[in-house]
């Protein structure tokens, strides 16, 4: 049997009871190591970190909180080839897909240093100016920021295992907030590896930072007012968090981040042979394969002008066509495995239902799979689909397929394209392919309610745009409706999460002095 991985709780390592849960190599079909959390005293770790770690965070300034995050990033750098070595192992991914993961975690803890450091000595935020209660001015009100008092829980998916905790981490311990992850049992090794690699670093005050790996039983129930809910994962997950005592009874705050029918849309100018058609093009394919398709942000519908519907399907499916799929040790591969067998019964299920509904356009061969036991690996093969009547189509719209899957919708007209992308019913992004920035711009603004991000590809930007499902920390991550309606990133207005905002009302003096120690928030 393979080794417990241990927990980090209560400023110490603790092995869980019991057997565990195994985690595998999705490619190879190995056992790599066991997980559990039965038996740790939740209570107690918890609230370990709301006291130590909460107080050893808070005693800093921003500034000092930065540089503890500088630091992070240091020793997650310095352990960067085992992170590769474990991405490939218990994620199935190849080396470029890994980065994604990886070295989107280290930028993104690097952001926000940069970000705090600008914050300067001060240990709390103001949010405007004093403004007048009396008609003499000397009483008033001013808005603060104060770091929340409790600890910050962070439920995440098994797509992002790097990211996904650092993206959230980075804010939370610069606004001064403990971070206790909980990360999927799937790929929750990485996770594991770097919490332990940083707290072997010594970088982080005490009780800082607890990885708790293995079922999230209990976990809720260790809330207390003033904690924080950081969740990201499916909508089902979402709708049983939100019915939990913790958040009904003692008001826990949530981010909820989940899943998404993310759009692309070509405008009606991009016709067959023009850079803004072949720009979508590229990006379709790069969507649909980066880490097999298993991105919240992956573009799942491609919204097309109906008279070239067919020249993208042609057009996508021909550069499909060259992906090679299979073990990502094999330098030849560009598109790897799916985290878990579970997740490739999940996909396969997926594209059965489109099929239902759909015609497929492109379906990748599971016999050609380089390096790879289909029998044993957990693989899903590109497969793009195409429909005729959008308006009639209902699965397209809906069911989010977690996996190297799209489905290329014809529109009549913009209003009807902007009325498609609604239908996703709110989502993380879209994308938008054009060289008529007009039209962009009544994109932009039609569709923004319903997203959390618009991204606009012109010809002048085609090589220098970060990318449809790129997740930048200077913009905002997140969406309405379906998408969660959370809120991550999108620079230092981050930080607002982990903190409450409160108003001071008293005499002129004592505003303008708390006011006058805080950082402005957000615009440092
Ligand atoms: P999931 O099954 O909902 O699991 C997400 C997390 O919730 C895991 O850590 C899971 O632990 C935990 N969990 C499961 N049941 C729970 C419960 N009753 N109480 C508390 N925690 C519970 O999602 P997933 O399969 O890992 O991730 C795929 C989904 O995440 C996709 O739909 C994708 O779109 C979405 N996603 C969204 C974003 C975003 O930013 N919007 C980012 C990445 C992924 P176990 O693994 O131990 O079950």
């Amino acid at each position: 049997m393979t080794p417990l991985l241990e927990n980090h709780l209560g400023g110490r390592w603790q092995t869980g009871s019991g057997a565990g849960t195994p985690l595998f190599d999705p490619v190879l079909g190995t056992e790599l190591a066991r997980i559990s959390s039965a038996g740790l005293d939740l209570a107690d770790g918890f609230d370990y970190a709301r006291q130590r770690g909460g107080a050893g965070l808070r005693a800093l300034t921003y500034t000092e909180r930065a540089a503890l995050l500088a630091r992070v990033a240091e020793a997650l750098q310095r352990q960067r080839d085992a992170h590769f070595d474990i991405a490939q192992q218990n994620s199935g991914t190849t080396r470029n897909d890994s980065a994604v993961d990886i070295d989107g975690a280290i930028f993104t803890l690097g952001q926000y240093a940069r970000w705090g450091a600008k914050l300067g000595d001060a240990r709390w935020l103001t949010d405007g100016a004093a403004t007048r209660l009396g008609k003499d001015g000397s009483f008033q009100s001013g808005h603060v920021l104060t770091s929340q008092r409790g600890l910050v829980l962070c439920i995440n998916a098994f797509n992002f295992p790097a990211w996904g905790l650092w993206e959230k981490a980075a804010p939370a311990l610069l606004s001064g907030v403990p971070v206790v992850v909980k990360p999927a049992s799937a790929t929750a090794w990485l996770t594991q590896r770097m919490v332990a690699d940083v707290v072997a670093a010594g970088v982080l005050p005490d009780g800082a930072i607890s990885v708790v790996c293995g079922s999230s039983e209990g976990l809720l129930d260790a809330l207390q007012p003033f904690d924080l809910l950081s969740f990201t994962g499916s909508a089902d997950t979402a709708r049983a968090i939100r019915q939990h005592a913790a958040v009904l009874h003692h008001g826990v705050r949530m981010n909820v981040e989940t899943d998404s029918l993310n759009s692309a849309l070509l405008g009606p100018d991009a016709t067959p042979g023009s850079d803004a058609f072949a720009s979508a093009m590229r990006e379709v394919v790069r969507e649909m394969t980066i880490k097999s398709g298993q991105k919240c942000t992956a573009i799942r519908r491609v919204l097309v002008p109906r008279e070239h519907a067919g020249a993208a399907a042609e057009a996508v499916a021909a550069a499909l066509a060259d992906v090679e799929v299979g073990n990502p040790r094999n330098e030849s591969v560009r598109m790897g495995s799916l985290a878990n067998r579970a997740q490739a019964n999940a996909v396969r299920e997926g594209i059965d239902a489109l099929a239902g509904e759909a015609k497929c356009v492109f379906a990748g061969d599971l016999a050609a799979l380089v390096d790879a036991d289909p029998a044993v690996g957990a693989f899903a093969m590109p497969h793009l689909f195409a429909v005729d009547d959008a308006d009639a189509s209902r699965l397209v719209h809906e069911v989010e397929v977690f996996g190297p899957v799209a489905t290329v919708v014809p529109y009549r007209d913009a209003a009807h394209a902007f009325a498609l992308a609604r239908r996703g019913a709110g989502s993380l992004v879209a994308s938008v392919f054009t060289a008529d920035e007009a039209f962009a711009e009544r994109a932009a603004i039609e569709i923004g309610h319903a997203h959390g991000r618009v991204h606009v590809v012109t010809p002048a930007v085609a090589k220098t745009h970060t990318g449809h499902g790129n997740v930048m920390p200077m913009s905002l991550h997140g969406g309405p409706g379906r998408a969660g309606g959370g809120e991550e990133l999108g620079g230092l207005r981050a930080l607002a999460f982990y903190h409450q905002r409160s108003a001071v009302q008293g005499p002129q003096s004592l505003v303008e002095s708390i006011l006058g120690k805080a950082a402005a928030f957000p615009d440092a």
